[in-house]
């Protein structure tokens, strides 16, 4: 299994990795909707994380919005993994074209990776809904309660894709380019149910098509090869990491 990854892997010159939650969750960052996953912990909330996430709950309550936000997707503790960091060095190798993820943590940047697409947005940018000024998560975490513009008293919303928001096109425009253009796609830690995952698969026209995920997908029977085991663990096989 690992040999016939490496051996695409050293024969491919555009990779295109496609990442989801279960990326993350190897540096314990709880995904959504796995039996550990947010939508499935004890709730001490009054509101669902579904409809606390959404920009009607931000507009409407917006600190009770930063609460659950700052204690349940702020993992400030986390570290990039192995997936992570084996993905930056196949960039530097000149061998991966972009990181395309579903995650809003930062963590393909921590580790080095400098085209990173986030169809989701990212927690360490923030901007002032009334100027566009812009704070570093820092900024959003020394806070308490719910942010505000230092220069014009505008409340700062993160840069997240919540619910009933629309993905940012030109990320979106950017990853169906470099899914088209791949020689290979990666995809690691996603179960390709959720949009646009499923959608965006559909661009590729490379050689060889990937999957690692922990369980099976329903796309199984299109890919090249199937790896059914922790994403860290098969990139970390891949990809010579001196630690
Ligand atoms: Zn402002």
């Amino acid at each position: 299994m690992y040999e016939e990854l490496k051996k695409i892997v050293e024969e491919s010159k555009r990779i295109v990795f496609f990442g989801g939650a279960g990326v993350s969750t190897e540096s314990n960052i709880p995904d959504f909707r796995s039996e550990k996953g947010l939508y499935n912990a004890v709730q001490t909330y009054s509101h669902s994380p579904e409809e606390m996430l959404s920009r009607t709950f931000f507009m409407n309550h917006t600190g009770m919005f930063y609460d659950y936000y700052k204690n349940n997707l702020i993992h400030k503790e986390a570290k990039p993994n192995k997936a992570h960091i084996a993905l930056s060095l196949l960039e530097k190798e000149g061998k991966m074209e972009a990181v395309i993820t579903q995650n809003i943590d930062g963590l393909h940047q921590a580790a080095g990776s400098k085209k990173v697409y986030e169809l989701h947005g990212t927690i360490h940018k923030n901007y002032c809904m009334k100027c566009g000024k812009f704070y570093d998560l820092n900024h959003i975490m020394s806070i308490e309660g719910v942010p505000k513009c230092t220069e014009c008293g505008g409340i700062i919303k993160p840069d997240v894709v919540l619910y009933e928001e629309p993905l940012d096109e030109e990320t979106i425009n950017k990853s169906i380019k470099a899914v088209r253009n791949a020689d290979t796609l990666i995809i690691g830690g996603t179960s390709l149910v959720v949009y646009p995952a499923a959608g965006l698969v559909n661009y590729f026209t490379g050689k060889y098509l990937v999957l690692i995920n922990k369980s099976k997908t329903e796309y199984d029977n299109s890919a090249d090869l199937v790896i059914n085991a922790p994403i860290g663990k098969v990139m970390g096989e891949i990809v010579r990491i001196n630690e």
